[in-house]
């Protein structure tokens, strides 16, 4: 069996023109205000992307670098301010902070409502309790990308690699909440392959590279990798490209989750647009 490809970078593509269309429609200003501290390069480039891409989807930013010996209290003044500005919707704070800061604090200090990343406990809470406001956007783009696939969740075995916040955990919720039977391994996991050998969806989250390999899948299962792994031989996924001599569905690394988790913050920012302006429904009731 050769995998089908699941083209994120052709779903983000659809979905940004979607969400330009819905700013358009919107009709007042959008604004996405990001906070970026020290001199990561990843990071940097991650941030100019989001930057990139709002602005061509009709989405103001504002974008902050910091110097990476800048007080703890110098960014939550500026996260202060920026929850206190009328014209900001979305506030994201680029991860990882220095060392020196205390991450979940910082996190936490931004505005619920304007959290676009969904990393504050109160929307990781309800996305537990099944009352999502914001979601974190690198899960929501998997789910988009299954859905855009026509998987099948509801009664299905799934397995997520990875136990993070900010993928893992949510994912998992957002895969129960489809009524999938979930399972979420983690580097503790014994015998991680009898796991994900029963996996009908296979969610890779774990930054490994190549750790799962075409012995560890189902034949004919949907397989996402999330993994971003810098090795010597470039960019690789935690799923072995081998992988797609088995699976049914195989995202690729580059060009598959890392599109869809951009598309779905702009989707996000929007959504929390609305939500704050117009008290409207929330996005995922
Ligand atoms: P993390 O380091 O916070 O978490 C990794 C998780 O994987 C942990 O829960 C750990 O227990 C688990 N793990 C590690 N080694 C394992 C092993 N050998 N077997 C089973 N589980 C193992 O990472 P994260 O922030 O969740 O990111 C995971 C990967 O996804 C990274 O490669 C990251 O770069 C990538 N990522 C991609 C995007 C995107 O937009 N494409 C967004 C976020 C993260």
């Amino acid at each position: 069996m050769t995998a089908i490809r699941m083209d994120g970078r052709a779903l983000a593509a659809k979905l940004r023109a979607e969400v330009a269309d819905d700013v358009r429609a919107f009709g007042e200003p959008v604004c996405l205000a990001t906070i970026l501290v020290g001199d990561d390069p990843a990071s940097h480039v991650y941030v100019g992307k989001k930057h990139e891409a709002s602005h061509e989807a009709g989405i103001e930013s504002r974008d902050h670098r910091l110097p990476g010996d800048t007080s703890e209290s110098d960014v939550l003044d500026l996260v202060a301010q920026l929850n206190a500005d009328e014209e900001v919707d979305g506030i994201l704070v680029q991860l990882p902070l220095p060392d020196h800061m205390d991450e979940p604090m910082v996190l936490r200090a931004v505005d619920p409502a304007k959290d676009v990343d969904g990393f504050h406990p109160l929307n990781a809470g309800r996305l537990f309790l099944g009352e999502p406001l914001h979601v974190p956007a690198t899960p929501l783009g998997i789910m988009a990308l299954l859905a855009e696939y026509d998987v099948e969740l509801e009664g299905r075995r799934a397995v997520v690699i990875g136990r993070s916040e900010i993928v893992g955990k949510p994912v998992a919720m957002l895969l129960l909440a489809k009524h999938a039977t979930v399972t979420i391994c983690h580097s503790r996991t014994r015998d991680l392959a009898e796991h994900t050998r029963a996996a009908d969806v296979l969610v890779a989250a774990a930054g490994r590279p190549g750790l799962v390999t075409p012995d560890m899948v189902k034949s004919g299962a949907a397989v996402v990798d999330v993994g971003v792994n810098r090795t010597k031989s470039g960019l690789v996924g935690d799923v072995d490209p081998a992988v797609a001599e088995v699976a049914g569905l195989l995202s690729p690394v580059p060009g598959g989750v890392g599109p869809m988790t951009i598309a779905m913050l702009l989707r996000n920012t929007l959504s929390a647009a609305r939500y704050r302006r117009l008290g409207v429904a929330l996005p995922g009731s």
